[in-house]
């Protein structure tokens, strides 16, 4: 790595007129930098970011804007309580209004096509659970969402979509779809419409909270000395605060060329979401499988693997579009942080550290509100 020194214009220039530092550009990182000047305009916001873009899991998602299949809920309770599952769902229900609110719905290309879940003929039993608690489910999340029929099983919709092997459909209607390139676009241009100064290609090494500032060693041999800091690197928080409760997850994606006639349209999870898939551009996207290599996916390093590739194709081609069979254009991976809980991490660390991390793989939900929380914690 190029190591030298920064120069007098450098240091003094470019470096010294900030007040707060977010380390890290993806959703959260932004969405905290805008709060901060929204809060405090006269405060000097800096983001630092590795890569030349943000590269993490910001600009590499499925843009599912979704708060919860049934099968997950069902999931969730039995590891948490029902107030804890709905207190999530709330999140992330008020989560994607912050983030509709702050980026706007045609920015976005917000679509509310829904969102599936699908049962195979093998899945029957857990349909059949699922199904009974529809209206349950209805009232209590009804209640959050202001839609008075969240759930409902919509079966006569199979074959429309055209998938094979697919018993039961049960249909999140409130749920939707960003397209996750122009979201994070639109999020940069707000900041720097809000005059945030972005650096990027600069890692952070190490950071060491002191009387003078937080000092920020960067892999070039330099150190910045700023007041204070916010940090929204997600799965690569354990690189920087060792003590974090995070693990890193790749997730492998893959995109189909345009597939003449497609119907599918929505955002699906299939095998109690270790898969999922929507439309976009004619395309299906199509990611997951980490659970068959749960200790290879356990990293943060990019990459795809032969396993889940092949895992994929078979699902695209034996399940959701078995009459076209589509060729892929494209693979590439991303990096989730989870936990042994699935909610996020918002705290202070230490006199000028905050962190917001930890988003589970549900940032588009939840990445506006973690970030804005974690910046009005930083402000307290
Ligand atoms: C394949 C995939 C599909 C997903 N699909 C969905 C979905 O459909 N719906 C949904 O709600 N969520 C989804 N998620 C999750 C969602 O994308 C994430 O929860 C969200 O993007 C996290 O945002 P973030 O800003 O916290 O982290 P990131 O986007 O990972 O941003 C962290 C940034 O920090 C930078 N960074 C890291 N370390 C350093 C350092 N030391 N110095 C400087 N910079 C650093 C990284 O380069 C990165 O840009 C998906 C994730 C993946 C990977």
């Amino acid at each position: 790595m190029l190591q030298y020194h920064l120069s007098y214009w450098e240091r003094e220039t470019f470096f010294k007129p900030i007040d707060v530092a977010v380390i890290g550009s993806g959703i959260v990182g932004l969405a905290a930098a805008i709060h901060l000047k929204t809060l405090d305009p006269k405060l000097r916001v800096a983001i630092i970011e590795r890569g030349p873009l943000p590269i993490g899991a910001s600009t590499r998602n499925a843009g599912f804007a979704c708060f919860g299949s049934m099968t997950e809920l069902l999931d969730d309770q039995t590891r948490m309580s029902e107030d804890m599952m709905l207190n999530l769902v709330e999140k992330r229900w008020r989560g994607l209004q912050r983030l509709r609110a702050l980026v706007g719905d045609d920015n976005l290309e917000f679509k509310q096509l829904g969102g599936y879940e699908m049962f195979t003929e093998d899945e029957e039993e857990v349909f059949q659970q699922c199904a009974e608690q529809i209206p349950d489910f209805n009232r209590k999340i009804g209640a959050i969402t202001g839609y008075p029929e969240v759930y409902r099983v919509v079966d006569e919709r199979l074959t429309g979509f055209g998938f094979r092997r697919v018993r039961h459909l049960i249909l999140n209607q409130p749920e939707g779809q960003v397209h996750t390139g122009r979201m994070m676009e639109a999020l940069l241009k707000r900041a720097h419409e809000k005059d945030i100064k972005i650096f990027n290609g600069i890692t952070i090494k190490h950071l060491k909270d002191t009387s003078e500032g937080v000092e920020l060693e960067t892999e070039f041999g330099w150190t910045l000395r700023i007041p204070k800091i916010l940090v929204a690197v997600n799965g690569f928080a354990k690189r920087l605060l060792a003590g974090a409760d995070t693990t890193p997850a790749r997730n492998q994606v893959l995109i189909t060329h345009p597939i003449p006639g497609l119907k599918v349209a929505g955002c699906f999870h299939y095998d109690r979401g270790y898969f999922y898939f929507r439309n976009i551009d004619g395309r299906i996207l199509l990611g997951g499988g980490r659970h068959l290599a749960q200790d290879e996916e356990k990293t943060d390093e990019f990459g795809t693997t032969e396993l889940i590739r092949s895992a994929l194709v078979q699902l695209l081609n034996t399940v959701i579009c078995p009459a076209q069979k589509p060729e892929v254009d494209t693979w590439w991976s991303g990096i989730l942080g989870l936990g042994p809980e699935k909610k996020p991490i918002i705290e202070k660390v230490s006199p000028n550290v905050v962190v917001s991390v930890r988003l589970s793989g549900m940032g588009v939900a939840i990445g506006t509100l973690v970030g804005q929380e974690g910046a009005e914690m930083l402000l307290e």
